[in-house]
């Protein structure tokens, strides 16, 4: 694999994690303010960066290449309202689909049409990501005005279950 895919797909397992950590941050900051549906929704998100972060493990080891795991960074948003963490979500999104994008330019430029591939699931996640985080600051923006539409959106939050990829390497 050309070295430098190589060096950003392994700087892209840390992003993932770092991703699942944020959104954990954003759970528990929901569970300490009573919003357990939120608090669930960002736990399976945390969930599915996780998986994400894993499926770039994969490949890297599925095509024989090193993979060298460094320090998470400390979840760093400040959390001051119910709102914030969605926005916050969404600015972290947009952030991930340019980092995403990045790759797989660099993988365009190296003729690397198997990591392409792969990449294309992930392009296509991005857009549905960021599709969710923005529906959330919509509805909140929508419904959490007054505590009986927060406390049907938060109850509307929890019934979310993961579900893993749907990429198989
Ligand atoms: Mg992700």
């Amino acid at each position: 694999m050309n070295e430098k895919v190589a060096q950003l797909i392994n700087e892209q397992i840390n992003h993932e994690f770092y991703s699942a950590y944020l959104y954990l941050d954003f759970a528990n900051y929901y569970a300490a303010a009573g919003l357990d549906g939120f608090e669930n929704w960002y736990r399976v998100q945390a969930q599915e960066e996780q998986a994400h972060a894993m499926l770039f493990y994969q490949y890297l080891h599925n095509n024989g290449e090193k993979v060298t795991l460094k320090a998470i960074r400390q979840p760093d948003k400040v959390l001051d309202s119910p709102m914030a963490p969605l926005k916050a979500g969404l600015e972290h999104e947009k952030l991930v689909t340019g980092l995403i994008d990045g790759i797989y330019a660099l993988a365009f430029e190296a003729r690397d049409f198997r990591t392409m591939q792969v990449l294309d699931w992930f392009v296509k996640e991005q857009g549905e990501e960021e599709k969710n985080a923005a529906d959330l600051i919509t509805r909140m923006e929508l419904f959490g005005g007054d505590a009986k539409g927060l406390y049907m959106l938060n109850s509307e939050l929890k019934s979310r279950v993961y579900t893993a990829p749907s990429l198989t390497l």
